[in-house]
């Protein structure tokens, strides 16, 4: 019988009412030596004692398989996720495109090259942020991913969360804010209306603002993208430049 194990942050973070059990499955590949019986209840173990990264580790390769939903059947590479597991700030985007299809990973094609472009105004770099996706797998011709879609990976992102546990998470776009918030599909409002207000996902502080590919095809909001990270750095108490590009 097939043994699923949670991840320690599930209980040790008070932000735990964020996860449904089901949404960090963790197969059984834990070493004995680093798991324990929970005290909370009987048919999940309890793992204290890894490092976020470890625990990042553990939940992308429970997936590697993964077919719960049709995105499975024309995908080259999931892409997971890529950055640093013990970050302060998360960027969420929307799914992957034809580049990330290819690498495996996150924000690497021409959107990634400006998104880059904006982490590094931060006065960050990529490997200090975290970056994930909505759905993991590449919806054909980059169309937006369904609902149906998006509530079967939400789960990953949440345990992604869940792990990382960052001060702030910046999301990317309608469809980003859109399925954090409402996995069910239910609102869709316009980033324009978002854009630059606080949300509240669970406990975690969210600031929606645009994608990078609306971005480069609107290049004009770009002033408007870097007024959402000046309140992002401003939170994170990052210095802030002296002049505004
Ligand atoms: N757009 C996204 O939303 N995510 C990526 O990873 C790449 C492009
Ligand atoms: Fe699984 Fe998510 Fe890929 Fe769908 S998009 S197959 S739920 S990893």
């Amino acid at each position: 019988m097939k043994r699923w194990y949670l991840v320690s942050s599930f209980f040790n973070n008070p932000k735990s009412s964020l996860l449904g059990i089901d949404d960090v499955m963790i197969q059984e590949n834990i070493s004995n030596n680093i798991k324990q019986e929970c005290n909370i209840c009987n048919n999940v173990v309890v793992n204290h004692n890894l490092s976020k990264h470890e625990q990042l580790e553990i939940l992308k390769s429970s997936f590697t398989d993964c077919n719960k939903c049709g995105l499975a059947s024309t995908r080259t590479n999931i892409v997971f996720g890529d950055g640093n597991a013990d970050t302060r700030l998360m960027f969420i985007g929307e799914g992957p495109g034809a580049d990330e299809d290819a690498q495996g990973l996150p924000f690497v094609g021409r959107s990634g090259q400006l998104l880059t472009k904006m982490i590094n105004a931060m006065g960050l770099s990529r490997q200090q942020v975290y970056i994930a996706n909505i759905v993991k797998c590449r919806p054909p011709s980059n169309r937006d991913p369904l609902i149906e879609e998006a509530q079967a990976c939400i789960g990953y992102l949440r345990s992604q969360i869940q792990i990382i546990n960052p001060e702030v998470i910046v999301c990317l776009g309608s469809i980003s804010i859109n399925f954090l918030l409402q996995p069910e599909g239910k609102i869709k409002l316009g980033i324009s209306k978002l854009r630059g207000q606080w949300q509240d996902f669970y406990g975690y502080k969210v600031l929606p603002t645009y994608h990078p590919a609306y971005l480069l095809r609107n290049p004009s909001k770009k002033r408007e993208a870097w007024a959402d990270l000046q309140i992002v750095m401003k939170e994170l108490c990052l210095e802030l430049p002296k002049t505004n590009e």
